[in-house]
């Protein structure tokens, strides 16, 4: 009788959520579907939450709710410590100001909030909505700068590599791919001006370059490759052939790659070529499966957290965990098995 009473009392208890002490000293990284937008958590072994990125506003609050869940029920949190936009398009900092109105946000990081942007005769209202959420006191990310995070025993700290169009310093060793750089039109978006950070913790490493452009990506990687190698590599503006240029992608050898793609945005073939030519990739996740291409122009089913039109979409979120020490991590999809472990270079 006790017994039942017990299983009960946790029963209604719920999912069983950690408070910041008694997280279990990895680094989570939640790619989270936003429908080929972008959002991406992580929790630190500290506990603190970051948030990259909010995906689309509107559509009955999706994305916020996409994300909340992640945030609350997932990551067991009931804040954001951090929350940072890596441009100004929609796609990406679409529920900031929604998200501020449900959870406490700590500080507010981006590349500085411009007057207007020609590609968005929106932007200054929806600006003016971030700015008030924020309370005016958003932090300005410049290339070169770095964080040390709060950690457990492994430090862990992010780099910014490039924000507003500006890269760090074109230093390290020579980049074998550099030669293969062929320059595309100017791109006088905001996503050449994306932050891109590198997440580093241990041996391990993460790269995220939001929507990052091919001019600016070789800016960055050209004839020097200041990044290394990279173990977890979130595929560059939801893989669209605009972005992810040989000479990064190839450069950094990455281990495993997420694609943040929508049912019919990004995956494009070009990424694709310059993916395959990785020998050193062994999985690359995609959000989604993209409806417009064949079974061979994408990953293997195994590998795509979701199947359906967005319509129906379930929003799976593709979860990587990192060790305490670093030197392994693991990657599945939401609810699925298997969960695949790798083991740090
Ligand atoms: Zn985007």
């Amino acid at each position: 009788m006790r017994c039942a009473a017990l299983f009960l009392a946790l029963l209604l208890v719920g999912p069983l959520t950690l408070s910041a002490d008694e997280k279990d000293g990895r680094l989570d990284i939640y790619f989270i579907d936003v429908e080929g937008g972008a959002a991406t958590l992580l929790v630190t072994p500290a506990g603190e939450s970051i948030l990259i990125d909010s995906g689309y506003p509107d559509n009955q609050g999706r994305d916020r709710d996409r994300i909340l869940k992640v945030l609350k029920t997932d990551a067991g949190r009931t804040k954001l410590d951090h929350a940072v936009v890596s441009h100004w398009h929609l796609d990406h900092y679409g529920n900031h100001a929604a998200l501020a109105a449900l959870v406490p946000i700590g500080r507010f990081w981006d590349r500085g909030l411009p007057e207007m942007l020609s590609e968005d005769p929106g932007f200054g209202e929806r600006a003016e909505k971030y700015r008030a959420a924020a309370q005016n006191q958003m932090n300005t990310l410049r290339a070169g700068d770095q964080f040390d995070l709060p950690s457990g025993k492994t430090p862990l700290t992010v780099r910014v590599l490039t924000a507003s169009g500006e890269v760090v310093a074109n230093d390290g060793p020579a980049n074998p791919f550099a030669k293969e750089h062929q320059a595309q039109a100017e791109d006088t978006s905001d996503n050449a001006k994306s932050l891109s950070l590198l997440f580093l913790m241990g041996d391990f490493t993460f790269l995220t370059c939001g929507d990052l452009t091919w001019n600016t990506e070789a800016k960055l990687m050209v004839p020097n490759n200041p990044i290394g190698r990279v173990e977890l590599f979130m595929v560059t503006h939801h893989g669209l052939e605009v972005s992810n240029n040989p000479v990064l992608v190839r450069a950094i050898e990455p281990r495993v790659a997420v694609m943040c793609n929508g049912p019919e945005k990004g995956c494009a073939a070009r990424t694709w070529d310059t993916l395959r030519a990785c020998d050193t990739l062994q999985a690359v996740y995609q959000l989604h499966r993209n409806v417009k291409l064949g079974e061979n122009d994408q990953t293997p089913a195994e590998f795509i957290a979701n199947t359906e039109s967005t319509a129906t979409c379930k929003g799976r979120f593709v979860k990587a965990s990192v060790a305490a020490d670093g030197k392994s991590y693991t990657v599945a999809i939401e609810g699925r098995e298997p969960v695949r472990t790798y083991t740090t270079r």
